[in-house]
């Protein structure tokens, strides 16, 4: 039985090299960068106000107080947009807004609430405090200096890289393309929501859950009908299933009980098993194969194992295969609230609740069918196996 991390490593180094696409900036949040980005421009490109007021020389105001106003003519006005094309006579201002191009030879702002107008007097404005030289001016530069890099190749781009891919210019980007992942469900106990239960039969709730994490992988779901305990029909679906997709995610059916028709069925339709069988709880009965350049996982069937060892070893995967550099799961410590114990010989990652206050509770009981505890878990914590994480503890939580 494989640990985890050697099962990881080889599923990753299986992965092939990813294939790219040109995305529209807008369509990019969450596509992971296939290329390195150096910024056509400087952020920002030019020296402007970060305030509503007047651009002035510092010199001349060194002396503004309130009580001692400094008198300063009123030489133009600078909506956000326009330029100004002289340049600032020492003893004049010029009227600029949040944005507006520091006008030459203006090397600060004076905030407008430092400033008074008297009626009757509108081409002068009095001066009440005295600024530093560059206050209240964003410089030339001061984001991001012109070439330096925006964004790197195998990064997950997120809503704020976009924004600053966007502020430089670029309409389009290179990205990794999407795999196509088709979902089955083995189990001839097994309906479709909406049809009515007989007896021993159960609804199907692997595939709408695993679908939903693997876009939050930022790949394409694509669920397929469901799979009776037959060796014939498994193998059907599975060979239907590849022929539209990249990789293929099965749920149940990879046990060793002799109606567990996967591994087989996948292999007499031209796959290649690489490893089952994984030393964490839950989801000890998972597979990796391979089919020429597409990949099959099959996770338990038990709805709490399928989406763990999803987690643990799909999801990078899905990451890998668009190109992604950090495809583990985001993880953050906590204080556990409780212990947390693991009598057990395998390493068990534990369904937790992270409180605001960053208490970690145990999510409930975790039985690999019990599913309320996952419903309400917002992180998992790895147990080692025979060991009590005491109350107190500092831990990492794993979250997604
Ligand atoms: P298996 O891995 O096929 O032995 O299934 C283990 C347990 O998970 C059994 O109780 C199944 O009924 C249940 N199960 C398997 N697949 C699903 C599914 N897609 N939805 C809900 N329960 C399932
Ligand atoms: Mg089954």
């Amino acid at each position: 039985m494989l640990e985890l991390e050697d099962a990881l490593a080889r599923i990753l180094s299986t992965m092939p090299t990813p294939a790219a696409e040109t995305a529209a900036l807008g369509e990019a949040d969450g596509r992971v960068l296939s290329e390195t980005i150096h910024s056509p421009l400087a952020l920002p490109s030019f020296d402007n106000s970060s305030m509503d007021g007047y651009a002035v020389r510092a010199a001349d105001v060194l002396s503004a107080k309130a009580d001692a106003p400094v008198h300063l003519r009123l030489a133009g006005r600078l909506p956000a947009g326009q330029t100004f094309t002289g340049a600032l006579e020492s003893g004049s201002c010029i009227r600029v807004f949040t944005g507006s191009p520091l006008p030459r030879s203006a090397d600060a702002v004076v905030m407008q609430e430092d400033t008074r107008v008297e009626p009757g007097r509108l081409d002068e404005v009095l001066v009440l405090d005295a600024v530093r030289p560059g206050e209240n001016v964003r410089l030339l530069g001061e984001d991001i200096k012109a070439e330096a890099t925006l964004a790197v190749a195998g990064d997950v781009l997120t809503p704020g890289a976009v924004s600053l891919l966007a502020a430089a210019g670029l309409a389009r980007v290179r990205v990794g393309r999407v795999p196509v992942v088709g979902l089955l469900a083995t189990g001839s106990e097994l309906r479709e929501l909406g049809q009515g239960l007989g007896p021993g039969q159960i609804y199907e709730s692997n595939r709408v859950g695993i679908s939903a994490l693997v876009s939050r992988a930022g790949a394409r779901p694509i669920l397929f009908p469901l799979v009776a305990d037959e060796l014939a029909d498994t193998r059907r679906a599975l060979e239907e299933a590849f022929r539209e997709c990249d990789i293929v995610v099965t749920s149940g059916g990879v046990s060793v009980g002799e109606m567990d028709f996967v591994k087989r069925a996948f292999e007499e339709s031209g796959g290649e098993l690489q490893f089952w069988k994984v030393a964490i709880k839950p989801g000890r009965p998972f597979v990796f194969g391979r089919r020429q350049e597409k990949f099959l996982f099959g996770l338990p069937g038990n709805p709490v194992s399928a989406h763990v060892t999803f987690l643990l070893l799909v999801r990078p995967a899905l990451l890998r295969w668009q190109g992604a550099t950090d495809v583990s799961l985001p993880s953050h410590p906590g204080v556990l609230a409780e212990a947390l114990v693991n009598p057990g010989g395998r390493r068990h990652f534990m369904r937790v609740k992270v409180d605001r206050g960053g208490k970690v509770h145990s999510a409930g009981a975790q039985a690999s069918h019990l599913l309320t505890s996952l419903a309400s878990a917002n992180g998992m914590v790895d147990v080692p196996s025979q060991t009590t994480l005491s109350q107190g503890a500092t831990v990492p939580v794993l979250s997604w």
